[in-house]
């Protein structure tokens, strides 16, 4: 999973774009449509301020209030949020969001 290891290069982390984007989807959660916050993963050694956009989720409020409570119990349940990072971030390449010739995330940026 090459986006999660580029961390150090601290490209731009906000993509407010993304973010509307992520909202519009299924929560990550329980499936409901339309009423989502895009979540920046938590937890482990990792700052949330320090979490860009590209690595957002969609989250009902319930399943946020829960994730936020206590997000071990979640990624139980749930699976990794890392993983549905991924997953999501994948989705919006398969839709078109991300421009790849143009680089505008910046973890797929070499500068
Ligand atoms: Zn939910
Ligand atoms: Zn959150």
């Amino acid at each position: 999973m090459g986006i999660l290891n580029y961390g150090q290069r601290r490209p731009s982390l906000k993509h407010p774009e993304y973010l509307d984007y992520v909202r519009a989807l299924p929560c990550c959660g329980c499936g409901v449509h339309g009423q989502q916050q895009a979540h920046h993963p938590i937890g482990q050694r990792f700052s949330q301020a320090r979490v860009s956009d590209c690595l957002a989720i969609p989250l009902c409020d319930p399943c946020h209030d829960k994730l936020h409570e206590n997000w071990p119990a979640w990624e139980e349940k749930h699976g990794s949020q890392w993983m549905h990072a991924a997953d999501t971030w994948e989705q919006a390449v398969r839709d078109g969001v991300w421009n790849l010739d143009k680089k505008i995330c910046g973890y797929l940026s070499n500068g």
